[in-house]
Protein backbone atom coordinates (compact mmCIF):
# COMPACT_ATOMS: atom_id res chain seq x y z
CA UNK A 1 0.00 0.00 0.00
CA UNK A 2 1.15 3.42 -0.48
CA UNK A 3 1.97 6.28 1.97
CA UNK A 4 -1.77 8.01 2.37
CA UNK A 5 -0.69 10.99 3.80
CA UNK A 6 -4.26 12.41 4.01
CA UNK A 7 -7.39 11.49 2.24
CA UNK A 8 -6.74 14.30 -0.30
CA UNK A 9 -3.31 12.71 -1.87
CA UNK A 10 -3.49 12.31 -5.28
CA UNK A 11 -3.08 7.96 -6.34
CA UNK A 12 -4.30 5.71 -8.20
CA UNK A 13 -7.80 4.33 -6.27
CA UNK A 14 -7.57 0.71 -7.55
CA UNK A 15 -4.29 0.63 -5.94
CA UNK A 16 -5.29 2.36 -2.25
CA UNK A 17 -5.84 -0.49 -0.84
CA UNK A 18 -5.77 -4.38 -1.02
CA UNK A 19 -7.67 -6.95 -2.77
CA UNK A 20 -8.73 -10.55 -2.55
CA UNK A 21 -7.35 -12.77 -1.72
CA UNK A 22 -7.96 -12.67 1.79
CA UNK A 23 -7.45 -14.96 4.58
CA UNK A 24 -9.93 -16.87 5.85
CA UNK A 25 -10.94 -15.15 9.76
CA UNK A 26 -14.38 -16.42 11.07
CA UNK A 27 -15.25 -14.39 14.10
CA UNK A 28 -18.22 -14.50 16.50
CA UNK A 29 -20.84 -12.42 15.43
CA UNK A 30 -20.69 -9.06 16.30
CA UNK A 31 -17.20 -9.24 14.78
CA UNK A 32 -14.32 -6.98 16.06
CA UNK A 33 -12.32 -4.86 13.79
CA UNK A 34 -9.21 -5.73 16.08
CA UNK A 35 -9.01 -9.02 15.28
CA UNK A 36 -9.34 -8.45 10.88
CA UNK A 37 -6.14 -9.01 8.70
CA UNK A 38 -5.32 -6.96 7.48
CA UNK A 39 -6.77 -4.31 9.30
CA UNK A 40 -9.17 -1.88 7.96
CA UNK A 41 -8.72 1.67 7.39
CA UNK A 42 -10.48 4.15 9.77
CA UNK A 43 -8.49 7.03 9.08
CA UNK A 44 -6.67 6.78 11.86
CA UNK A 45 -3.68 8.02 10.89
CA UNK A 46 -5.19 9.82 7.36
CA UNK A 47 -7.94 11.41 7.99
CA UNK A 48 -7.47 15.74 8.18
CA UNK A 49 -10.48 17.71 9.46
CA UNK A 50 -11.17 21.21 8.76
CA UNK A 51 -14.19 22.23 11.00
CA UNK A 52 -16.54 21.45 8.92
CA UNK A 53 -18.46 20.28 11.87
CA UNK A 54 -17.50 22.88 14.43
CA UNK A 55 -19.69 22.52 17.70
CA UNK A 56 -21.99 20.10 15.87
CA UNK A 57 -23.70 16.92 18.50
CA UNK A 58 -23.98 14.12 16.81
CA UNK A 59 -25.12 10.63 17.72
CA UNK A 60 -23.37 7.84 15.60
CA UNK A 61 -24.30 4.06 15.91
CA UNK A 62 -22.27 1.32 15.42
CA UNK A 63 -19.43 3.43 15.94
CA UNK A 64 -16.88 1.03 17.28
CA UNK A 65 -15.47 -0.73 14.33
CA UNK A 66 -16.19 -0.20 10.51
CA UNK A 67 -18.18 2.82 8.90
CA UNK A 68 -19.46 3.58 12.06
CA UNK A 69 -15.62 4.55 13.27
CA UNK A 70 -14.44 6.11 10.40
CA UNK A 71 -17.14 8.48 10.34
CA UNK A 72 -17.02 9.54 14.25
CA UNK A 73 -13.13 10.13 13.68
CA UNK A 74 -13.82 12.29 10.88
CA UNK A 75 -17.29 14.27 12.80
CA UNK A 76 -14.73 14.58 15.60
CA UNK A 77 -11.43 16.08 13.61
CA UNK A 78 -14.42 18.15 11.58
CA UNK A 79 -14.67 19.74 15.14
CA UNK A 80 -18.31 17.75 16.30
CA UNK A 81 -19.01 16.77 19.74
CA UNK A 82 -19.83 12.52 19.25
CA UNK A 83 -21.97 10.56 20.84
CA UNK A 84 -20.84 6.52 20.23
CA UNK A 85 -22.81 4.04 20.35
CA UNK A 86 -22.20 0.00 20.28
CA UNK A 87 -23.22 -3.51 22.08
CA UNK A 88 -21.04 -4.48 25.49
CA UNK A 89 -18.98 -7.24 23.34
CA UNK A 90 -17.22 -4.65 21.34
CA UNK A 91 -15.89 -2.87 24.40
CA UNK A 92 -12.57 -2.90 23.20
CA UNK A 93 -13.16 -1.69 19.68
CA UNK A 94 -14.98 0.99 21.40
CA UNK A 95 -12.40 1.96 23.54
CA UNK A 96 -9.91 2.42 20.96
CA UNK A 97 -11.98 5.13 19.39
CA UNK A 98 -13.12 7.13 22.30
CA UNK A 99 -9.07 7.81 22.97
CA UNK A 100 -8.64 8.78 19.07
CA UNK A 101 -11.91 10.42 19.29
CA UNK A 102 -10.71 12.38 22.87
CA UNK A 103 -7.13 13.32 20.59
CA UNK A 104 -9.04 15.84 18.31
CA UNK A 105 -10.47 17.63 21.41
CA UNK A 106 -13.71 17.11 21.13
CA UNK A 107 -16.88 16.22 23.95
CA UNK A 108 -16.79 12.64 23.46
CA UNK A 109 -19.20 10.19 25.33
CA UNK A 110 -19.70 6.01 24.78
CA UNK A 111 -22.95 5.06 24.99
CA UNK A 112 -23.12 1.08 25.46
CA UNK A 113 -26.49 -0.86 24.41
CA UNK A 114 -28.76 -2.52 22.37
CA UNK A 115 -30.95 -0.84 19.86
CA UNK A 116 -32.88 -3.36 19.22
CA UNK A 117 -34.65 -2.35 22.27
CA UNK A 118 -37.05 0.87 21.97
CA UNK A 119 -36.97 2.12 25.31
CA UNK A 120 -33.10 1.94 25.16
CA UNK A 121 -33.11 3.70 21.63
CA UNK A 122 -35.12 6.49 23.87
CA UNK A 123 -32.99 6.51 26.70
CA UNK A 124 -29.87 6.94 23.69
CA UNK A 125 -31.41 9.88 22.24
CA UNK A 126 -31.82 11.37 25.88
CA UNK A 127 -28.81 10.70 26.95
CA UNK A 128 -26.92 11.89 24.14
CA UNK A 129 -28.95 15.41 24.49
CA UNK A 130 -27.59 15.36 28.22
CA UNK A 131 -24.31 14.96 27.75
CA UNK A 132 -23.66 17.32 24.49
CA UNK A 133 -26.59 19.92 25.28
CA UNK A 134 -28.83 18.64 21.97
CA UNK A 135 -28.04 16.37 19.02
CA UNK A 136 -27.96 18.18 15.22
CA UNK A 137 -27.12 15.07 13.58
CA UNK A 138 -28.26 11.28 13.74
CA UNK A 139 -25.93 9.04 11.84
CA UNK A 140 -27.58 5.25 11.74
CA UNK A 141 -24.78 3.14 11.01
CA UNK A 142 -25.13 -0.27 13.04
CA UNK A 143 -26.59 -2.90 10.72
CA UNK A 144 -26.98 -6.87 11.02
CA UNK A 145 -26.28 -9.15 8.15
CA UNK A 146 -26.10 -12.97 8.50
CA UNK A 147 -25.96 -14.75 5.23
CA UNK A 148 -28.37 -17.57 4.58
CA UNK A 149 -28.28 -19.73 1.76
CA UNK A 150 -31.83 -20.90 1.61
CA UNK A 151 -35.05 -19.53 2.65
CA UNK A 152 -35.92 -22.65 4.39
CA UNK A 153 -33.47 -21.94 6.79
CA UNK A 154 -34.05 -18.38 7.50
CA UNK A 155 -35.90 -18.54 11.15
CA UNK A 156 -38.22 -16.08 11.72
CA UNK A 157 -35.89 -15.33 14.97
CA UNK A 158 -33.20 -14.01 12.68
CA UNK A 159 -35.52 -12.27 10.23
CA UNK A 160 -37.41 -10.45 13.03
CA UNK A 161 -33.56 -9.31 14.48
CA UNK A 162 -32.55 -8.17 11.58
CA UNK A 163 -35.18 -6.08 10.96
CA UNK A 164 -35.31 -4.98 14.60
CA UNK A 165 -31.86 -3.59 14.22
CA UNK A 166 -31.47 -2.52 10.55
CA UNK A 167 -35.13 -0.78 10.36
CA UNK A 168 -36.98 -0.86 13.76
CA UNK A 169 -33.72 1.21 15.28
CA UNK A 170 -33.41 3.60 12.55
CA UNK A 171 -37.34 4.31 13.07
CA UNK A 172 -36.99 4.62 16.89
CA UNK A 173 -33.67 7.11 17.06
CA UNK A 174 -35.34 8.97 14.04
CA UNK A 175 -38.76 9.36 16.27
CA UNK A 176 -36.68 10.06 19.32
CA UNK A 177 -34.28 12.52 17.40
CA UNK A 178 -36.29 14.89 15.74
CA UNK A 179 -38.31 16.67 18.42
CA UNK A 180 -34.67 17.66 19.70
CA UNK A 181 -33.76 19.02 16.14
CA UNK A 182 -32.86 22.60 15.11
CA UNK A 183 -33.00 23.61 12.05
CA UNK A 184 -29.89 22.92 9.54
CA UNK A 185 -29.88 19.54 11.45
CA UNK A 186 -28.85 16.68 9.61
CA UNK A 187 -30.42 12.44 9.81
CA UNK A 188 -27.73 10.09 7.60
CA UNK A 189 -29.02 6.24 7.22
CA UNK A 190 -26.89 3.90 6.07
CA UNK A 191 -28.76 2.05 3.65
CA UNK A 192 -26.53 -0.54 0.83
CA UNK A 193 -26.23 -1.66 -3.28
CA UNK A 194 -28.05 -4.53 -1.43
CA UNK A 195 -30.78 -2.52 -1.60
CA UNK A 196 -30.76 -2.33 -5.28
CA UNK A 197 -28.23 -5.29 -5.83
CA UNK A 198 -29.56 -7.87 -3.52
CA UNK A 199 -27.85 -11.15 -3.37
CA UNK A 200 -29.80 -14.17 -2.92
CA UNK A 201 -27.90 -15.70 0.17
CA UNK A 202 -29.02 -12.41 2.08
CA UNK A 203 -32.86 -12.25 1.59
CA UNK A 204 -33.59 -10.48 4.63
CA UNK A 205 -30.91 -8.12 5.16
CA UNK A 206 -31.18 -6.75 1.77
CA UNK A 207 -35.12 -6.37 2.30
CA UNK A 208 -34.15 -3.82 5.53
CA UNK A 209 -32.02 -2.36 2.89
CA UNK A 210 -34.73 -1.75 0.50
CA UNK A 211 -36.83 -0.23 3.54
CA UNK A 212 -33.89 2.14 4.49
CA UNK A 213 -33.56 2.99 1.24
CA UNK A 214 -37.91 3.65 1.35
CA UNK A 215 -37.70 5.28 5.09
CA UNK A 216 -35.22 8.23 4.03
CA UNK A 217 -37.14 9.15 1.04
CA UNK A 218 -39.99 9.22 2.59
CA UNK A 219 -38.80 10.80 6.23
CA UNK A 220 -36.95 13.68 3.94
CA UNK A 221 -40.36 14.71 2.49
CA UNK A 222 -41.84 14.87 5.86
CA UNK A 223 -39.51 16.70 8.15
CA UNK A 224 -37.91 19.42 5.60
CA UNK A 225 -40.82 21.75 6.46
CA UNK A 226 -38.78 21.42 10.05
CA UNK A 227 -35.04 22.14 7.97
CA UNK A 228 -34.02 19.00 8.61
CA UNK A 229 -32.39 17.07 5.95
CA UNK A 230 -31.90 13.54 5.40
CA UNK A 231 -30.01 11.31 2.85
CA UNK A 232 -28.64 8.00 2.57
CA UNK A 233 -25.56 6.06 2.08
CA UNK A 234 -25.30 3.35 -0.01
CA UNK A 235 -21.89 1.40 0.40
CA UNK A 236 -20.76 -1.53 -2.06
CA UNK A 237 -18.53 -4.40 -0.28
CA UNK A 238 -16.23 -2.58 2.34
CA UNK A 239 -13.93 -4.06 4.98
CA UNK A 240 -15.25 -4.55 8.06
CA UNK A 241 -16.19 -7.48 10.95
CA UNK A 242 -19.92 -7.24 9.46
CA UNK A 243 -18.51 -9.63 6.95
CA UNK A 244 -16.31 -12.12 8.44
CA UNK A 245 -18.87 -13.05 11.67
CA UNK A 246 -21.21 -14.18 9.50
CA UNK A 247 -22.29 -11.59 6.68
CA UNK A 248 -20.64 -13.86 4.25
CA UNK A 249 -19.09 -16.97 3.89
CA UNK A 250 -15.25 -17.73 4.45
CA UNK A 251 -15.01 -18.42 0.99
CA UNK A 252 -16.55 -15.25 -0.19
CA UNK A 253 -14.80 -13.13 2.31
CA UNK A 254 -11.71 -14.70 0.64
CA UNK A 255 -12.63 -12.99 -2.78
CA UNK A 256 -14.33 -9.73 -1.21
CA UNK A 257 -14.40 -6.73 -3.28
CA UNK A 258 -13.45 -9.06 -6.48
CA UNK A 259 -16.64 -8.10 -8.15
CA UNK A 260 -16.30 -4.31 -7.95
CA UNK A 261 -14.92 -2.56 -11.05
CA UNK A 262 -12.20 -1.37 -8.86
CA UNK A 263 -11.22 -5.55 -7.90
CA UNK A 264 -11.21 -4.37 -4.25
CA UNK A 265 -13.44 -3.69 -1.46
CA UNK A 266 -13.74 -0.39 -0.04
CA UNK A 267 -12.04 0.69 3.23
CA UNK A 268 -14.28 2.45 6.03
CA UNK A 269 -12.04 5.67 5.67
CA UNK A 270 -13.68 6.21 2.02
CA UNK A 271 -17.13 6.26 3.26
CA UNK A 272 -16.65 8.92 5.78
CA UNK A 273 -16.34 12.05 3.45
CA UNK A 274 -19.87 11.42 2.14
CA UNK A 275 -21.23 11.12 5.47
CA UNK A 276 -19.72 14.60 6.66
CA UNK A 277 -20.41 16.17 3.29
CA UNK A 278 -24.04 15.03 4.35
CA UNK A 279 -24.06 16.21 7.83
CA UNK A 280 -22.30 19.46 6.92
CA UNK A 281 -24.30 22.85 5.87
CA UNK A 282 -22.39 22.32 2.16
CA UNK A 283 -25.39 19.84 1.23
CA UNK A 284 -27.64 22.02 2.11
CA UNK A 285 -30.10 21.78 -1.16
CA UNK A 286 -29.50 17.86 -0.81
CA UNK A 287 -32.32 16.05 1.09
CA UNK A 288 -34.03 12.39 0.56
CA UNK A 289 -31.02 11.38 -1.72
CA UNK A 290 -29.34 8.17 -1.50
CA UNK A 291 -25.32 8.35 -2.35
CA UNK A 292 -23.72 5.48 -3.46
CA UNK A 293 -19.94 4.47 -2.61
CA UNK A 294 -19.49 1.11 -4.34
CA UNK A 295 -16.34 0.84 -6.12
CA UNK A 296 -17.75 1.12 -9.31
CA UNK A 297 -20.95 -1.16 -9.49
CA UNK A 298 -23.10 2.20 -9.88
CA UNK A 299 -26.88 2.39 -8.26
CA UNK A 300 -29.45 2.31 -10.75
P1 LIG B 1 -19.44 -3.21 11.55
O1 LIG B 1 -19.61 -4.58 12.06
O2 LIG B 1 -18.17 -2.53 11.83
O3 LIG B 1 -20.60 -2.28 12.10
C1 LIG B 1 -21.88 -2.73 12.41
C2 LIG B 1 -22.18 -2.27 13.82
O4 LIG B 1 -23.54 -2.50 14.11
C3 LIG B 1 -21.41 -3.02 14.89
O5 LIG B 1 -20.17 -2.41 15.15
C4 LIG B 1 -22.35 -2.91 16.08
O6 LIG B 1 -21.90 -1.93 16.99
C5 LIG B 1 -23.66 -2.46 15.49
N1 LIG B 1 -24.78 -3.29 15.95
C6 LIG B 1 -25.20 -4.48 15.47
N2 LIG B 1 -26.24 -4.93 16.19
C7 LIG B 1 -26.49 -3.99 17.13
C8 LIG B 1 -27.44 -3.87 18.18
N3 LIG B 1 -28.38 -4.80 18.39
N4 LIG B 1 -27.38 -2.77 18.99
C9 LIG B 1 -26.45 -1.81 18.80
N5 LIG B 1 -25.52 -1.88 17.81
C10 LIG B 1 -25.55 -2.95 17.00
O7 LIG B 1 -19.72 -3.25 10.00
P2 LIG B 1 -19.96 -2.12 8.89
O8 LIG B 1 -19.79 -2.80 7.61
O9 LIG B 1 -19.19 -0.91 9.18
O10 LIG B 1 -21.50 -1.82 9.03
C11 LIG B 1 -22.02 -0.52 9.13
C12 LIG B 1 -23.24 -0.36 8.24
O11 LIG B 1 -22.83 -0.41 6.88
C13 LIG B 1 -24.31 -1.41 8.41
O12 LIG B 1 -25.58 -0.78 8.41
C14 LIG B 1 -24.15 -2.25 7.18
O13 LIG B 1 -25.36 -2.86 6.81
C15 LIG B 1 -23.72 -1.22 6.17
N6 LIG B 1 -23.09 -1.75 4.98
C16 LIG B 1 -21.90 -2.42 5.06
C17 LIG B 1 -21.34 -2.94 3.92
C18 LIG B 1 -20.05 -3.71 3.95
O14 LIG B 1 -19.68 -4.29 2.94
N7 LIG B 1 -19.33 -3.74 5.04
C19 LIG B 1 -21.96 -2.75 2.69
C20 LIG B 1 -23.16 -2.05 2.63
C21 LIG B 1 -23.71 -1.55 3.78
MG1 LIG C 1 -18.34 -3.37 15.77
Amino acid sequence: MPPTLNQYTMQDPTKQYPGPEFDRQPQPEPGLAQNMRPKPDHGEKSYQGFGRLQGRRALITGADSGIGRAVAIAFAREGADVAINYLPAEEKDAQEVVALLREAGVKVTALRGDIGDENFCQQLVRDTVRELGGIDILVNVAGKQLYVEKIADLSTEQLEATFRVNVFAMFWLCKAALPHMPPGASIINTTSIQSYQPSPGLLDYASTKAAITAFTHALAKQVIGQGVRVNGVAPGPVWTPLQPSGGQPQEKVQQFGAEAPMKRPGQPAELAPVYVLLASQESSFVTGEIYGVTGGNHLP
